[in-house]
């Protein structure tokens, strides 16, 4: 059929798809297959989405595709069905996400199966001295030895990078040398097999066959919510049910947020399923992603593992899918495709008919409405399995017991006998850096940033001012920029944190989890191991320590500067107060030994407090579901947010005014439309943000206007002096 119209995905900002000629020879390529395609007067990597028999184009003026990449599809029906609804629901260009759900290398135009350069030591590097070679050139001699030491197969020049960052510069009189060799393979394929048995798990108790029970009702549609308090076994059901599914031969597909994809949880289920997971996360070179992705989409790995944007990884032979730690923020990508991981599973159950099991201690309260609604099962473990009891809470009044340096008298007398006890203390703070802003105690000045609405934290160590938003750093200042006065940091952060507890335990050793103190490779794995090993005596750490961790010998959580969340303007403050406080003292006495979480607080009579420590998240969650009904906040109505940046304030906001009239046009009774307004922050990077809030109780007239939104903003002159996006279900407002 000569007279084939291909329907193509490319990647560019603009909701619509492309029509291009096949080339010449050959059949056209199927749906699925990538192609190479000139775009205004660059090439760009276009995915096949259908075929039409003519185009809405006149004749002259379609371009043909360069090129064919894939003879057979490497995306599937399935995942386009999944794509296209991805597109649809978030109102996002189809050629960004299709590019958002493919790995980097094919994204690329790189084949399925690359090759791969491999490093190997040529017989003539075997014979070489490497002693003496290496008091000449010792980054010669550590690359020849590394080699060695990797024997026949060689090194994938990739992963060498991570181990050796500057090996090409070694490498090259190596070569001259013909010391090493490189080699192109194809890269290995996945093969899941461990090499020793499943280990069985504890008998389950009866809550937890009562839940299983319920969860193996159905092997079709169904959503099923796992509201467990922490250590009540959740992952012991989880194992049970993917067991199930892998052992009919059909493959799980698990989602964990990712600060809780753990070697601890990885090794978990490699040694209870007996099988090797396929991962997909950001800790794997490009190779290893593709090779996973691929092992996912032939059916070779029954077991696949990954963070947010693993939920389009393809499955020959789906029958679950498992959302760990489902409240979690990471599931929302915040930039570009702005999708709910998370959400975007419940629909890909739907799609492919089989259940998916989401699972918290505190779950969204969308979850929870779910499941009121009915549509969803609400599944409780209300008690720590394996004998562990919850741990007492008590709140200590920053009023009478004092913090120095963030640690109040009670809270350091409560470590010390936790330790005496022979115990573990973890001591949590909900925010990064040596302490947030820097003031000067004689004018009041607070050093900012000069291209944010934002001030600069501190960080003592690199002795720098860096501003969280958009990464501008400058030295640390000891006299103040405006008047001269000696200038001194304010709030603690964790290194502060550190700093003190150091100081005041001095025999006992500190362990600080950030996302600044582990940023090198490994230093978390290594960090949590000796943490769950009880070497590290007290741990300090943001939230990266509140997710899944299991450390057997913690019994102290000791929450400081509680109180950010009690005064938030976002009405999902207490929710997530809630959330942050509950899975940091879920982590407080897992195992025989009693748990203590201390809160510190200067405001001790706030009713939440009360709420949360009698009631529980549970009562927590009711209450702030009953406020969101009577203010018409989600999960009551739905959101979405148009955001705008330019450099002009008024090319920003006078944007949204248009797009506002637009809707206005367009809208019905259910709409309720908020602004615009500057945003939260209201300039970063030299940028000013603004913002318009589209409200509806009615989802479908919502989406329908979006529908027609979208198109028309791209369509206008404004569009091009700004940055601007749509979030549909947005989880960050204020
Ligand atoms: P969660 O995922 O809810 O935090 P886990 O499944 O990790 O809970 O279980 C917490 C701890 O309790 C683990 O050490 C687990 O092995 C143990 N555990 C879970 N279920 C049982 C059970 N039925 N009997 C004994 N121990 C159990
Ligand atoms: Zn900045």
């Amino acid at each position: 059929m000569s007279s084939t119209v291909l329907k193509i995905a490319v990647n560019v900002p603009l909701s619509r798809e492309f029509d291009y000629l096949p080339p010449k020879r050959g059949a056209p390529p199927a749906t699925g297959c990538r192609v190479r395609v000139p775009f205004g007067r660059r090439h760009e990597i276009g995915l096949v989405l259908g075929h039409a028999a003519d185009s809405s184009l006149p004749a002259a003026k379609i371009r043909r595709v360069d090129e064919v990449i894939d003879t057979s599809p490497v995306v599937a029906a399935a995942e386009l069905r999944l794509i296209r609804f991805t597109s649809d629901y978030y109102h996002h260009p189809i050629g960004e996400v299709v590019s958002a759900a493919m790995p980097a290398l094919l994204r690329q135009g790189k084949a399925l199966h690359p090759t791969v350069e491999m490093l190997v030591i040529t017989d003539l590097g075997e014979a070489t001295d490497i002693e003496t070679l290496a008091t000449r050139a010792p980054r010669q001699g550590e690359l020849l030895e590394y080699l060695l030491d990797a024997g026949g197969n060689g090194v994938d020049a990739e992963r060498l990078g991570e181990e050796l960052p500057n090996w090409r510069r070694a490498a090259k009189p190596l070569f001259d040398k013909g010391l090493i060799a490189r080699i192109e393979t194809r890269a290995a394929d996945f093969d899941e097999t461990l090499g020793c048995d499943a280990q069985t798990g504890p008998a389950l108790n009866d809550d937890q066959r009562d839940a299983l029970a319920t969860l193996r009702c159905s092997d079709s549609f169904g959503a099923y919510l796992i509201d467990g308090v922490t250590g009540s076994g959740k992952t012991e059901l989880y194992l049970t049910r993917m067991q199930d599914v892998i052992n009919r031969g059909q493959q799980v597909l698990v989602l964990a947020p990712e600060i809780g994809l753990t070697p601890q949880l990885v090794s978990r289920l490699r040694q209870r399923l007996g099988i090797q997971p396929a991962l997909l996360h950001s800790g794997r070179t490009d190779v290893e992603r593709l090779t996973a992705w691929r092992a996912a989409r032939s059916g070779a790995a029954r077991l696949v593992v990954g963070t947010r944007s693993a939920i389009f990884t393809p499955l020959k032979n789906p029958g679950l899918i498992i959302v760990d730690e489902e409240h979690d923020h990471s599931f929302k990508q915040q930039e570009g495709l702005r999708y709910s991981a998370r959400d975007l599973a419940i629909v890909r159950a739907k799609q492919l008919d089989i259940p998916v099991i989401l699972g918290s201690a505190t779950p969204t309260l969308e979850m929870l409405q779910h499941c009121r609604g009915g549509n969803y099962r609400h599944i409780r473990l209300p008690v720590r399995a394996g004998g562990a009891r919850p741990p007492s809470v008590r709140l200590v009044d920053t009023m009478r017991s004092p913090a120095r340096d963030g640690i109040s008298e009670t809270l350091a007398t409560a470590i010390t006998s936790h330790l005496d006890a022979g115990g573990q203390a973890l001591v949590f703070l909900n925010r990064r850096g040596f302490a947030p802003t820097l003031i000067c105690a004689a004018c009041g000045h607070i050093a900012e940033c000069g291209r944010c609405d934002s001030r600069l934290t501190v960080h003592a160590r690199s002795r720098e001012l860096r501003c969280h938003h958009c990464g501008a750093v400058r030295p640390l200042e000891t006299r103040c920029g405006e008047c001269g006065e000696t200038v001194k940091p304010l709030g603690e952060g964790t290194q502060r944190l550190e700093e003190a507890l150091r100081t005041r335990f001095p025999e006992k050793s500190v362990t600080r989890i950030d996302s600044d103190s582990m940023q090198q490779k490994g230093a978390m794995i290594e960090a949590l191991d000796r943490a769950t090993h009880g070497h590290a005596d007290i741990l300090v750490g943001t939230q990266m320590l509140s997710k899944g961790h299991h450390f057997p010998k913690l019994t102290l959580v000791g929450i400081v500067n509680a109180d950010q969340g009690l005064f938030g303007t976002d009405f999902r403050s207490a929710e997530r107060m809630a959330q942050s406080i509950v899975q940091v003292a879920g982590r407080a006495g897992r195992e025989s030994r009693p748990g203590e979480v201390l809160i510190q607080t200067a405001f001790p009579d706030h009713p939440f407090w009360s709420t949360l420590i009698d009631g529980g998240y549970e009562k927590v969650s009711a209450e702030a579901l009953a406020e969101r009904e009577l203010t018409r906040w989600p999960p009551f109505t739905r959101l979405a947010l148009i955001r705008a940046a330019a450099h002009r304030h008024n090319d920003a906001l006078g944007f949204l005014e248009l797009a506002k009239n637009r809707a206005m046009r367009k809208a019905d009774d259910s709409l309720r439309i908020l602004g615009p307004v500057d945003a939260p922050m209201a300039r970063k990077a030299g940028r000013y943000r603004t913002q318009l809030l589209l409200q509806s109780s009615d989802r479908q007239a919502l989406h329908s206007l979006l529908r027609e939104l979208r198109p028309a903003l791209e369509e206008e002159p404004a569009a091009r002096k700004v940055r601007w996006s749509i979030d549909v279900d947005p989880i960050e407002l204020f």
